[in-house]
Order: structure tokens, then C-alpha cells, then sequence
């Protein structure tokens, strides 16, 4: 598939460091009163000294040996000049001509199939304040200023223009997103720990750069905003302009902001309070620290389960359903699990907003082990297997205490029978009934639908309809 589109993404993700970047304050502000984490370093007091925190050094190093990344041996931060008010030094600290890596590889499968997306460089940097708008970016009277996420360590990763659609761009971040949390330095789940800027071109006209999107959902909503402005302006005959355009996340649109400033406007320089850092030292200990990957898994789940692949996709994702996935199929079948794990379960995981880390507190692996156990032996329905997840879910409890209370107990064959009779003597059912013996075999989609009703789910729907087949060819007699 061709695409005359090209999208290069930076990536900013922060580090779960327990203190900030060049500062011992703690880096937990999610719920914090605004400006309560804050000292003299990450508010830029003069004469305050930053000191570089080695545990971010470590993660950003992980990060790069997890991309495929050329580690350099040796660091320098450098200060990055300019104003604005969520940067109280005037020069942010971060890494220009030494950073920490260059030249990795990320694996996606797009729509195209498995496509190779470039990494360009790695570094870290130090994240500046919040601010934080009454209403829209370009129409708010005032703007509030929170330095708790001043200094907070960020790891900057650059993709080569290599991404062809928002759509790929969207899936690349997830994939970013699932190995940094598999080397447990990530939490996409907290609110603005991914934050992207986009480059995006179309073939024929200028780079535009896009600022600041900050949800993964808001990424592909921008680049498709983008690409249809650009678009429309080539069709025109008008000129794509170089500049730098803001993502406005409430209203969906992308808003010019100013035309795109050059590197050399930064004044670059090495930041004098901090020494180069040796990153060679710590590679090997770090490489050996690195777990298996989502792309090993997914291979390794695929021959040592024999799942299919989409399945082993799903499961490999995110690293606490792929942990519970193999708990699981270690005790019961291997393919029963995968389904009933990757699709049932993430589905009501999905519905109701909750990330399989939250589950586990209600759903332990051996409550599941029990439920598909209860399955295979005919003791519920698939119904009533979804019904006890659902519970569990919603409230917790035991999967037996859960099929005693809410009747979800498969029942028996003289039941069954009962609910055919009481379905096919019902005077309302008379209609489907005569339209299925002339002929419209649909109507007995609405009469397994009755029986599923009457039985409130406790009945298998194959057998039910094979029972009511069976029935009505004896009435027909
Ligand atoms: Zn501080």
C-alpha cells in the first residue's frame, strides 16, 4: 500500500524513578496539591546545584538496549534555552550532541503487515511544569502554574519518518508503551506520562510539527486532523507552511502557533554544573537485566501453546495478562485459556475501563483455572461462565458461592425439555412457529432466543437448537 504521508514521532515518557531528575524530591505529584513537590533546584532558585539521578541514567540506558540502540559510552547534558513560564530556569536541562543512544528498531504490525520503524535517538531530558488552562489554550484568560512535575526525568525516544498513517502511529506508541512497561520504568496508565510531539508531511508540501498530545487516542485523532488540513490546502494550490501547531484535545483541531524555530534559536550549550556521565559501565549489568520482550513472547507463545498468532498478540501485550495468561494455561488448556482470556476477558476488561493489574485484586488465577474447569465439565454454560467473570469483576466473591446465587447452574435435560414445551405451546411464539414449518428457517433464531430466555442462559444455545429442530420435524409429522 502506498502512502504519500510521513510521520516521525518524539516520544516523551517519564521514568518511574522515585525522585526527580536533578533533585531528591519525589516524583508521586499525580495526586499531590500543586506546587508541594517542588525545592530550590526544580524551581530554579539561583545558585541551587543540580545532582543527576542514577537511577534515571539506568532506565534510559534499559530503554535503548530494549529498542535495539547503539548505547554510547559516554553522556553530556546539555542546556536548552528559552522562556516560558513552565520553565522557571529559562534553559531546560536535557541532551543534545551526546545522548544516551542512536539507531534502534522498533517491530509494529500494521495494517501492511510487520513493518520496521527506525529509532532515531534516546536521551533524557528533565520534564518542566503543568500548565493548565481555564477552557481552550487560545481562548483562556489566565493560565495556572504547577511545578510538581518540574525535573521530572523523561526519556525522549525519535522515530525516523518512517510512520505512513495515524493509524500506525497510534499502534507504534502502544507497542512503545508495552516495552517500557515489560522493563517495569513505564506506567502509561498515569495521567500524561506519554506525551508526543508529531512531525507529519504529505508529499508536496512542508513539515508540520504538532506539540504536546497528550493521550494516545489524542495522536491519531491529530494526525488525521493534520492530514486533512494539509490536504486541502495542496488542492488548493496553497502552500503547507513550516511551523509549529498546537493539538487542542477538547475540540479535536490543530492550531497554528508560531512559525517553526531552528535548532541554533536554543543556544545549545554543556550544561556546566553536571559532569559527562560513563554509560559504558553500566551496560552489561543492564543488558542482563533485560526480561523477555512482547515480540519473543508472542513467538514463544505461538509454538509452546500452539495459540494462533492474534491471540498471542493479544496476550503479549500487556505484561500482567500475558503473566496471567501462562498461570493459567499452566493448569488447564492452553487454547481454552488463550480464548477466554483474550477475548472475553480483555473485552470486559475494555468495557469497563479497569487494566488487568486492577483485576488481579478481585480475579486470581485460580478463580479462573476454576471457572473454565466448571466449563469443560458442563457445570455452566458459556453464558454463565461470562456471568461469574462479570461478577467477579463488579464486585469479587467465589465462582461456586457466584453460580449458587445467581442460579447459574447448567440445567438438567428434563428442565430443558420443559422450557421447549413451555416455548412452543406459548400462543405467542404460534407465528415463528408456523413460519419456520413453511419453510423460514430464521424463525428459529427468535425460538432459541425464547428457550435462552425461559432458562435465563443456563442452557448451551447448540443444544438448543438442535432439541428444537428435533421437535418441530415431530410436529410436523
Ligand atoms: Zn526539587
Amino acid at each position: 500500500m502506498k502512502s504519500d504521508v510521513k510521520i516521525g514521532l518524539e516520544c516523551h515518557a517519564q521514568l518511574l524513578t522515585r525522585s526527580k531528575l536533578f533533585c531528591p524530591c519525589p516524583t508521586d505529584y499525580h495526586n499531590a496539591d500543586p506546587n508541594t513537590h517542588v525545592c530550590p533546584i526544580c524551581l530554579g532558585l539561583p545558585g541551587a546545584l543540580p545532582a543527576v539521578n542514577e537511577q534515571a541514567i539506568r532506565y534510559g540506558i534499559k530503554v535503548a538496549l530494549a529498542l535495539g540502540c547503539e548505547v554510547q559510552p559516554e553522556i553530556i547534558f546539555y542546556r536548552k534555552n528559552y522562556y516560558y513560564p513552565d520553565l522557571p530556569r529559562g534553559f531546560q536541562i536535557t541532551q543534545y550532541d551526546f545522548p544516551i543512544a542512536f539507531n534502534g528498531m522498533v517491530r509494529i504490525e500494521s495494517d501492511s503487515g510487520e513493518r520496521e520503524i527506525r529509532i532515531r535517538r534516546v536521551h533524557i531530558e528533565e520534564d518542566p511544569g503543568r500548565l493548565v488552562y481555564k477552557g481552550t489554550i487560545d481562548t483562556a484568560k489566565y493560565s495556572l502554574v504547577d511545578y510538581n512535575r518540574s525535573g521530572i526525568p523523561l526519556v525522549e525516544i525519535v522515530t525516523e519518518p518512517d510512520l505512513r498513517s495515524p493509524k500506525e502511529a497510534r499502534i507504534f506508541l502502544n507497542k512503545l508503551r508495552s516495552i517500557m512497561e515489560y522493563l517495569g520504568v513505564f506506567n502509561g496508565d498515569l495521567e500524561g506520562a506519554m506525551r508526543v510531539d508529531a512531525n507529519i508531511s504529505l508529499a508536496g508540501g512542508e513539515r508540520a510539527e504538532i506539540k504536546n498530545i497528550s493521550s494516545y487516542k489524542g495522536v491519531e485523532r491529530a494526525l488525521s486532523f493534520e492530514i486533512t488540513r494539509q490536504r486541502n490546502l495542496l488542492r488548493r494550490g496553497l502552500p503547507v507552511k513550516q511551523e509549529t501547531r498546537h493539538y487542542d484535545e477538547v475540540r479535536g483541531i490543530t492550531i497554528s502557533m508560531r512559525t517553526k524555530e531552528f535548532e541554533e534559536d536554543y543556544r545549545y550549550f554543556p550544561e556546566p554544573d553536571l559532569v559527562p556521565v560513563r554509560t559504558a559501565e553500566y551496560v552489561p549489568e543492564l543488558e542482563a537485566e533485560i526480561p523477555e520482550l512482547p515480540d519473543e513472547k508472542r513467538k514463544r507463545f505461538i509454538t509452546q501453546y500452539s495459540i494462533t498468532s492474534e491471540h498471542a498478540t493479544a496476550l503479549t501485550y500487556d505484561k500482567y495478562i500475558a503473566d496471567f495468561y501462562e498461570a493459567v494455561a499452566s493448569e488447564i488448556d492452553p487454547k481454552l485459556s488463550a480464548t477466554w482470556i483474550a477475548d472475553v476477558l480483555k473485552g470486559e476488561l475494555n468495557y469497563r475501563s479497569i487494566t488487568m493489574r486492577e483485576a488481579l485484586e478481585r480475579l486470581s488465577t485460580d478463580d479462573f483455572v476454576l471457572i473454565l474447569r466448571y466449563l469443560k465439565q458442563g457445570v455452566i454454560t458459556e453464558r454463565g461462565a461470562t456471568e461469574v467473570i462479570r461478577e467477579m469483576l463488579d464486585r469479587g466473591g467465589k465462582p461456586e458461592e457466584i453460580i449458587k446465587r445467581r442460579k447459574l447452574a447448567r440445567i438438567s435435560s428434563a428442565e430443558m425439555q420443559h422450557a421447549i414445551d413451555a416455548v412452543l405451546n406459548d400462543e405467542a411464539n404460534r407465528g415463528a412457529i408456523s413460519d419456520y414449518l413453511t419453510g423460514k428457517r430464521e424463525a428459529l433464531n427468535f425460538l432459541v432466543g425464547q428457550v435462552m430466555k425461559y432458562t435465563r442462559g443456563r442452557a448451551e444455545p447448540k443444544t438448543v437448537r438442535s432439541m428444537l429442530e428435533n421437535a418441530l420435524s415431530n410436529a410436523h409429522k
